[in-house]
């Protein structure tokens, strides 16, 4: 960058534990984007969070905007979380049994939403989409699926196929390991793509058994569909008798209590959930008609287990960050801040005339470096202007503004994010962007 530039931050502690880490964990981490391949440095070590603020091993603070990849929409360590949890924690951490939490967090959840009539909770998203895939199979007794080309639903092995951003950053569409024949069963296709989904349906007739999509498609950049391919999607699995698997892991919640099926009111077959959910705890979840998840082990013949599904500890966490959620106004005072945020950044890059353009939607918001108008497939992205993120991210950082460290993966805001830490955050944003153009 040019002058102007900040001094970088000191690092040095989190390259030592960083260093240390290397000598544990493949590649230092647990998470393979968190290691900073596709921006500069190294992986920051994080001690502390408190409200939409961060520290680092080196004492450095930062407004974040990474939120844990989505879970913290009350923002770091919320008072009525972390006391819920202290209160359940005291009676112990796990029983490998039914607790009275599991039920208070599902009414919670179906009382508040229409789309759903039952739920099963797991440990992670993975795990939720991984059941939701199989329960669909089991239901429709077909065996092969439709995802679409950017849209990530966790690392199971028939859903690692053109999967967004930690696949994307590391240049690869899919992973070794995975036997063809499972990734023969998923077929993939372009978002936004209404000819090329008909087309998969004609090829492989009476053969799918859903179609599973985000509906907010937020792990590629942010890939805003139209309501009208939504509706296609969920016209043509009718018409298939194949089900229609939304993904909410990051839109569940978030865009709304419903989710994303609220937002733009459509009934999918079969929803998950992850992050929000459980509240900064492991939590995931899949739900559906009574029905459809009457074919669950051990109503059903489709089996899912889980020695901490439903962890006690877990469900407190969710209970109290969704019952913040699910106050009248939670939503629109979050959305209309992302919106304002959101839209005086562009104010101020397009009176710049600088190739830059913010998406958003609900509390999530993507810097694109485009002058396009609407990105909706994976395709519509310059890899080449990553480039560009990884100097802001660089420069953010030094600025004290912590975003995830790939231009592929989306910005969340909490409602700990108040109007003077947005306006501080907005500020070096504008500086950094008359650096980076
Ligand atoms: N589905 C979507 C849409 C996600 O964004 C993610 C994680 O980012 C997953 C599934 C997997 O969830 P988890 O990381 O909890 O396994």
């Amino acid at each position: 960058l040019t002058s102007g530039a900040k001094p970088d931050i000191s690092r040095e502690k989190s390259a030592q534990l960083y260093e240390k880490a290397k000598t544990f964990f493949p590649g230092g981490v647990n998470s393979p984007v968190r290691a900073f391949k596709s921006v500069y440095g190294t992986p920051l070590f994080i001690e502390k969070g408190d409200g939409c603020y961060l520290w680092d091993a080196d004492g450095n603070q930062f407004i974040d905007f990474c939120c844990s990849w989505g879970p913290l929409i009350l923002g770091h360590n919320p008072a009525k979380v972390r006391e819920k949890v202290i209160e359940v924690m005291a009676n112990g951490m796990s029983f490998g049994a039914p607790t009275a939490l599991e039920n208070e967090l599902a009414e919670l959840i179906i009382s508040n939403n229409k789309y759903i009539e039952k739920i099963r909770f797991t440990s992670s998203g993975t795990e939720a989409v991984m059941s939701a895939i199989r329960l669909a199979r089991g239901t429709t007794k077909r065996d092969k699926i439709i995802k679409f080309e950017g849209c990530y639903h966790g690392h199971s092995d028939s859903l690692l196929v053109k999967a967004g951003s930690g696949l994307v950053t590391f240049g690869e569409t899919s992973s070794a390991g995975i036997p063809k024949s499972f990734a023969n069963e998923t077929i993939v296709v372009s978002l936004n793509d209404k000819e090329a989904l008909k087309k998969a349906f004609e090829d492989f007739k009476e053969q799918i058994a859903a179609v599973i999509i985000e509906p907010v498609p937020a792990n590629n950049g942010l890939l805003l569909q139209d309501k009208d391919f939504l509706q296609f999607v969920r016209d043509i699995c009718n018409e298939n008798c194949a089900l229609l698997i939304f993904d909410e892991v990051i839109s569940g919640f978030r865009v709304g209590f419903e989710g994303a099926a609220g937002y733009y009111d459509i009934q999918p077959d079969i929803v998950t959930y992850g992050k929000i959910i459980g509240g900064g705890l492991p939590v995931g979840a899949y739900a559906s008609s009574a029905a459809i998840m009457s074919n669950i082990s051990p109503e059903g013949g489709v089996y899912q287990a889980g020695t901490l599904s439903g962890n006690p500890v877990a469900m407190a966490a969710g209970i109290a960050q969704l019952t913040e959620l699910s106050k009248s106004g939670f939503y629109k005072e979050l959305n209309n801040k992302t919106q304002e945020f959101a839209d005086s950044i562009q104010r101020y890059a397009t009176a710049k005339n600088y190739k830059f353009k913010v998406f958003t939607i609900g509390s999530i918001f993507w810097f694109a470096f485009t002058d396009k108008d609407k990105i909706q497939t994976a395709e519509d992205i310059d890899p080449a202007s990553m480039e560009k993120f990884k100097m802001m991210h660089k420069e953010l950082l030094n600025r004290g503004i912590y975003f995830g460290p790939s231009g592929y993966e989306v910005g969340f805001i909490s409602a700990a994010h108040n109007k003077v830490d947005l306006e501080k955050a907005k500020r070096q944003i504008f500086e950094t962007l008359d650096l980076v153009f």
